[in-house]
């Protein structure tokens, strides 16, 4: 189910059980399979579709005012932000929290019906609003488990803890749990439960004294919950676009660490903690979020970072960028290793494709990076390359040369980039160098879509297309 599909089966799931919404959204998907068609609806056939499902004329409105807002507001992509999801229409917190969790692999715990019963019987939560036993089993369960847990305790609610009749003498949390103990009154039907005998209790569960970390142990193996696979489990990111891509491909949960500068998307600023700059992370703090694995990029790091890990005995992974076709043998690399090879295979292959064509040999290129000293992207970096796939020529020294005026007018650019970031140019220095450069044309660009690979490669592709002559052919 892609990110579109889960918030409108989320939506549906209001007040309906989840087989009535698989009954429903088939049939729905089939005549609208994205926002685009869905914000094009007409509310009679939506209600028709979705009738079964209860409350059908306010779902069916807003879910016609869903695909409408994320045409508009997000190109009809669902956005990964948490503030941006619950302003969808139909979208509240517990919603938010179910697609951030499934489609993005954020860290979130979407308290239900099911997790809200399960969660005070077990003891784990004494509060009496969903929003609040949400906030103590974040507060009890390690981030990294949340998305785990969340799966788990709704399955334990569904198959052995049932709202009316709980499986108490069958449960695997039976010595864990205070209501099936009858040591609690059952916080959800009010009765004292008799304890069943020692005889009738599964065998292998034992008592724990720290019942809420022991909790996601003794589901996973007792529930079948998620099997870890052997891919690294605990990643810091030391490299901006690598972390946004990690995120991308919903792994979210499993960033423990990432710099200062790995700010996109926007939520991971106040969820993910730091650990310093991408050329002084600090060693110490790494080392005590004990990684399994750290990402670095041999332009963006310092060998030393790499050293030092060597060390510590902390494995790393560097990847090499300084073409788009290395972004590809990043791409699979990096999918190979985390896990997510067919996902990191279908990008990768998109973007070799998007390559294919006959290059030509359009205006002489200058971007520039940093203002005084003057400081340029050279033909033989990435920003160069992302260019001259696109038919423009990246002029310029070999990798991030400064310039002194005189440098930077011998140079005689055609075009002059000046992006948004790493160094913030603006309308005065463009205003400035076209005095200078009276016969270049001198263009404001998106620094990230310009310099940042591999989660924004196909972006700064689509910018250096806009910019060239030849971007019908190429
Ligand atoms: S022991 Fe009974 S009440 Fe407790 S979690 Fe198991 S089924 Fe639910």
């Amino acid at each position: 189910m892609d990110p579109f599909q889960l918030v409108v089966a989320t939506v549906l799931s209001a007040q309906c059980t989840d087989a009535r919404v698989n009954l429903t959204t088939p049939a729905l998907f089939a005549r609208y399979p994205d926002a685009a068609s869905l914000a094009e609806a007409r509310q009679d056939e939506v209600e028709a579709l979705v009738r079964s499902t209860g409350f059908f004329r306010n779902k069916a409105r807003n879910l016609i005012g869903l695909g409408q807002a994320l045409m508009a507001r997000h190109s009809g992509h669902v956005p990964s932000d948490p503030a941006a999801l619950g302003a969808l229409p139909g979208v509240g917190q517990k919603t938010a929290n179910v697609v951030l969790a499934n489609a993005f692999g954020v860290p979130a715990l979407a308290v239900d019906t099911h997790i809200f019963r399960v969660a005070r019987r077990l003891g784990l939560s004494t509060a009496t609003t969903p929003e609040k036993v949400e906030a103590d089993l974040c507060r009890r369960f390690p981030r990294e488990d949340w998305i785990g847990l969340h799966h788990q305790l709704i399955f334990h609610g569904r198959r052995v803890c049932d709202a009316r009749r709980p499986e108490c003498a069958s449960c695997p949390l039976l010595d864990l749990c205070p209501t099936g103990l009858g040591e609690l009154v059952d916080p959800h039907l009010g009765v004292r439960f008799t304890p069943a005998l020692e005889g009738q209790r599964p065998s292998g569960v034992r008592k724990s004294d720290t019942p809420g970390m022991t909790l996601t142990i003794e589901a996973s193996a007792s529930l079948g919950g998620r099997q870890r696979p052997p891919s690294p489990q605990r990643i810091i990111s030391l490299v901006p676009s690598v972390t946004e891509l990690l995120v991308q491909w919903g792994l979210a949960a499993h960033l423990v660490g990432r710099t200062r500068y790995c700010i996109e998307p926007r939520w991971i600023r106040t969820t993910i903690p730091t650990v310093g700059g991408t050329k002084d992370p600090d060693l110490g703090r790494i080392r005590d979020l004990a990684p399994d694995l750290v990402l670095l990029e041999r332009d963006e790091n310092p060998k030393a970072v790499a050293d030092a890990l060597t060390a510590m005995g902390i494995p790393w992974l560097a990847l090499e960028i300084h073409t788009v076709k290395d972004c590809a043998v990043a791409l699979r690399r990096l999918g190979a290793v985390l896990g997510v090879l067919e996902t990191a295979e279908v990008r990768a292959a998109a973007l070799e494709l998007s390559l294919k064509g006959r290059r030509r040999k359009g205006p002489r290129t200058l971007a520039l990076i940093w203002r005084d000293p003057w400081m340029c992207a050279g033909p033989d970096t990435y920003p160069g390359d992302l260019l001259r796939q696109t038919g423009l020529t990246p002029i310029g020294p070999a990798r991030y040369p400064t310039l002194t005026d005189s440098e930077l007018e011998a140079l005689a650019p055609q075009l002059i980039l000046l992006p948004s970031e790493p160094f913030r140019f603006n309308q005065r220095h463009q205003a400035g160098l076209q005095k200078r450069f009276p016969d270049a044309v001198v263009r404001l660009v998106d620094g990230r879509a310009l310099t940042w690979y591999l989660s924004r490669t196909e972006a700064g592709l689509e910018l250096a297309r806009s910019l060239s002559p030849f971007s019908q052919q190429t």
